[in-house]
């Protein structure tokens, strides 16, 4: 019996459901389900191996028992309710990409990443440097903006100094020979009307723009308006983890989404694949359909630590399920292109 991690997550989420709330055990192994899905291996893998189920982060004796019974067990997996439905794991993802004869897309840059100039844990020099050794081409490193206090997001004067910083150590890696090239960005907070809270001047000088909600994100009904707003807003490039929505915890929002990539097809927008594990927003079904549409898509690893940078082949494995065309992802086009691209939005 072999079970991928994604199922894994979802035996350990129920387990903890099944445990009175807030005690050690509950938490254990909700805390287990949540980190499974950016597990670099696979558990089934790691038994066969004979590698103890401990080395994994989350896990310890009592998780790993019940992992191990989980992974010899032979009963069905109901299905998984909505706030966990849909998300795939870092482990499946990474053995997708290895199958033979899988084309993933060339993407070697990761345009969503936090550092400690918001709510991210390393400074920003490090989070380049970490990047550079990753091998990557390109990156956006996305601060948060200044409506989003609780991130210590950035205000115009802030966002300037960190801009300053950037072009300072882009001189350095050209003089040091490498040809990682680091792209001004931000996650600008979006109101519910799909309004940012930047100015204008200040998000021009900007390479790349990603829009983002993150109040009111656990309303029911249609909310397909702001989506729509947010698309049209000309300084806003991308339109980040679409759904807001986040594993276990909060099933996202409602809209038509077809008619909101249709817009972003028509305005030459991106929609972001969000790769944490908790995130996956959007996931390989709405891609589907932003296939279907042809907007574009931007993919993020969205970390605010050193190991969330491994996200990002989540996030290719869900272009590649879902049959995103290389054409249509900003990550694979070259630096100036995007810088390009996001200008044209501006002057539409
Ligand atoms: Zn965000």
């Amino acid at each position: 019996m072999s079970r991928t991690n994604s199922q894994l997550a979802e035996l350990l989420a129920r387990a903890a459901e099944q445990q009175e709330a807030g005690t050690n055990k509950a938490k254990a192994l909700r805390r287990a389900a949540h980190q499974a899905l950016a597990w670099p291996v696979s558990v089934a893998s790691m038994v066969e191996a004979g590698q103890p189920l401990t080395d994994l982060p989350g896990v310890g004796p009592y998780v790993a028992g019940i992992l191990l019974a989980g992974l010899e067990s032979a009963a069905e997996i109901p299905d998984s309710p909505p706030e966990r439905r849909g998300f795939s794991s870092l482990a499946e993802a990474r053995e997708l990409l290895r199958e033979p004869g899988v084309a993933a897309p060339p993407v070697d840059a990761d345009f969503q990443m936090h550092s400690t100039d918001s709510d991210g844990a390393m400074p920003l020099a490090e989070v380049i440097g970490l990047c550079r050794q990753r091998g990557l081409r390109c990156i956006a490193i996305t601060d948060h903006s200044k409506g989003l206090r609780i991130a210590n997001g950035m205000d115009e004067t802030r966002l300037r100094a960190q801009g300053e910083e950037i072009a300072r150590i882009n001189a350095e890696l050209r003089e040091s020979g490498s040809e990682m090239v680091v792209l001004r960005s931000v996650e600008m907070n979006l109101s519910p009307e799909g309004e940012g809270d930047m100015e204008w001047d200040a998000l021009c000088e900007l390479d790349l723009v990603l829009g983002a909600f993150h109040s009111k994100l656990r309303l029911r009904d249609d909310q397909t308006d702001r989506y729509l707003a947010a698309i049209r807003n000309p300084v806003v490039d991308v339109l980040a983890h679409p759904r807001a929505r986040m594993f276990d915890t909060r099933v996202g929002l409602q809209a038509d989404w077809r008619r909101v990539f249709g817009e972003a097809a028509r305005l030459d927008k991106a929609v972001e694949i969000d790769c944490h594990g908790n995130r996956q927003d959007l996931d390989v079904e709405l891609l589907g359909l932003v296939r279907e549409e042809g907007a574009r898509v931007s993919i993020g690893s969205d970390a605010h630590v050193a190991v969330e940078h491994e996200n990002l082949d989540l996030g290719i494995a869900s272009a590649v399920r879902a049959g995103i065309p290389t054409e249509r992802i900003i990550n694979c086009m070259s630096p100036d292109e995007v810088r390009a691209w996001a200008r044209a939005h501006r002057q539409g």
